[in-house]
């Protein structure tokens, strides 16, 4: 599993980037607590409506289908492949 290392917010979720419903946009999410950050230079969480975690750029659910984790590609793509502190294939 790729994430940006441990929450801060919670202690205990990672820090792993999801794509929106829309798959348009990438936000960084705590698995655990929902916490969200637009950078990974962000220190303090930004937390999204609750249930469906609206993408603040689209509206479009962070949790519901056909949003997802997104792959180590789009990772690398973003230019955060160095920030991951845990990569797996
Ligand atoms: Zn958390
Ligand atoms: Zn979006």
């Amino acid at each position: 599993m790729e994430h940006f290392g441990i929450c801060a917010a919670c202690g205990q979720g990672a820090k792993r980037l999801r794509a929106c419903a829309s798959e348009r946009h990438f936000l960084i999410l705590c698995d655990e607590c929902d916490a969200a950050w637009f950078t990974l230079e962000d220190e303090a969480p930004t937390y999204l409506k609750q249930p469906d975690l609206p993408c603040p750029a689209c509206g479009a659910s962070l949790v519901q289908p056909p949003s997802r984790w997104a792959t180590l590609d789009e990772i690398r793509q973003l230019g955060w492949g160095d920030d991951l502190v845990s990569k797996s294939e």
